[in-house]
């Protein structure tokens, strides 16, 4: 497949008006010609890497914000929402994990996600080719100092080349403030660590974190919601390597297009740009190639309308036309569908999503619906969306 007349972004701040074909998957800006293969004129668009989110629990985004916060730290919080044999957890753990899973990927989906960090297990239905975006699949885990007793051992068992990912000062407390002390102590602050929120960090715990090479992912309405406050902005202008993270829907206002409108208001467009892109990979330790578009990456990128600007003032002001992963069309709007002629498009689902109006997927959603349905009868919301197909 051959792409034309679209500017294609070459970083934050540039994009250059090229061609590219798409092969088995990958980009190519020396394409074949003498090769026949379809044609798609995207002229008047801007092509966009697709999106990297640093950390969701998939399973969790029906859920509807829990919590009376600002509570002092993520354990309070924890323990005032947790009741499984209550409403509204109880109706939502009724609903099968696998449906579960794929209403977070499908979440993640329509706000331009391609590859998702989810905070648990990796499983089964990830791989299938069903599942509405890539998930990360090499990493280690634990969630918190609290609920992890063996966070050190799963440490010392993930392997340097990945990332190691853990909930760590996530409050506004001194418990909180002291994780950073533990994490150090044990030795746990090196390049492959990844600590999600980070809240109580100061300038001195963010620039320890930037000297032995960790990282943060930063869910900026996550925090307001449960803690009343996100990290502090000497944080976010010291050389800490961070990405932006939805969290799932028990917290968060949304998906990453709302977490980028959010995040905006604190930090310049460039460096939101790389946090959900080449930063990400970077953090994520993906394979060379993802959250950019050059020749070889996955073909994973976005189409958005171009009015002239940069690509990273197109992240933050454009909603994506069309989504992109491995060289298929997963999601385009309805708007995109009546002008492109993308093989298969015909072949499309519809999806309704509230405030954003009309999609086609590449995903039954009606099917999801009815199926949750079966064990489901409350409002039925994704990430505070409501869904229709
Ligand atoms: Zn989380």
């Amino acid at each position: 497949m051959l792409i034309t007349g679209a500017r294609v972004a070459a970083g934050a701040t540039a994009a250059i008006r090229r061609r590219f074909s798409v092969n088995d998957g990958l980009i190519s800006f020396s394409p074949r010609l003498s090769h026949p293969q379809p044609q798609i004129d995207l002229s008047g668009f801007l092509i966009l890497p697709g999106l990297i989110n640093a950390h969701d629990h998939l399973e969790f985004n029906l859920f509807p914000r829990l919590g009376a916060g600002p509570y002092p730290n993520a354990t309070a919080w924890a323990k005032d929402i947790f009741h499984p044999r209550h409403s509204p957890v109880k109706e939502q753990l009724a609903i099968p994990k696998t449906l579960r899973l794929l209403w977070g990927g499908l979440k993640n989906l329509l706000s331009g996600v391609t590859t998702v960090a989810h905070h648990n297990s990796y499983q089964a239905i990830f791989a299938d080719p069903c599942f509405p975006v890539r998930v990360l699949k090499r990493y280690g885990w634990a969630h918190s100092l609290q609920f992890s007793p063996d966070w050190l051992s799963r440490f010392c068992e993930t392997p340097s080349r990945n990332p190691f990912i853990i909930h760590a000062c996530e409050g506004t407390d001194e418990a909180a403030r002291q994780e950073l002390r533990i994490l150090a102590d044990a030795g746990v602050l090196q390049d492959a660590t990844v600590l999600v929120h980070g809240v109580a960090l100061d300038r001195a715990g963010a620039d320890r974190l930037a000297e032995s090479r960790a990282a943060l992912v930063w869910c900026p309405t996550s925090n307001q919601f449960t803690l009343g406050r996100t990290i502090h902005p000497d944080v976010l202008r010291s050389r800490l390597s961070i990405a932006l993270g939805t969290d799932s829907g028990m917290t968060g206002a949304g998906d990453l297009w709302d977490e980028l409108q959010e995040a905006a208001s604190a930090v310049e467009a460039e460096r939101l740009y790389e946090m959900v892109t080449t930063g990400a990979a970077r953090i994520l330790k993906l394979p060379v190639g993802f959250g950019e578009i050059r020749d070889g990456s996955p073909a994973d990128f976005l189409v958005v309308v171009d009015d002239g600007q940069t690509p990273a003032e197109a992240l933050v002001a454009e909603r994506p036309h069309a989504v992109v992963i491995a060289g298929q069309l997963r999601l385009a709007s309805s708007q995109f569908a009546a002008i492109c002629r993308w093989p298969g498009i015909r072949a499309l689902r519809p999806v309704e999503v509230e405030g954003r109006g009309s999609y086609l997927a590449a995903f039954d959603t009606r099917m999801l619906i009815n199926e949750t349905r079966v064990v489901f009868d409350g409002d039925l919301r994704l990430a505070g969306k409501a869904i229709a197909a």
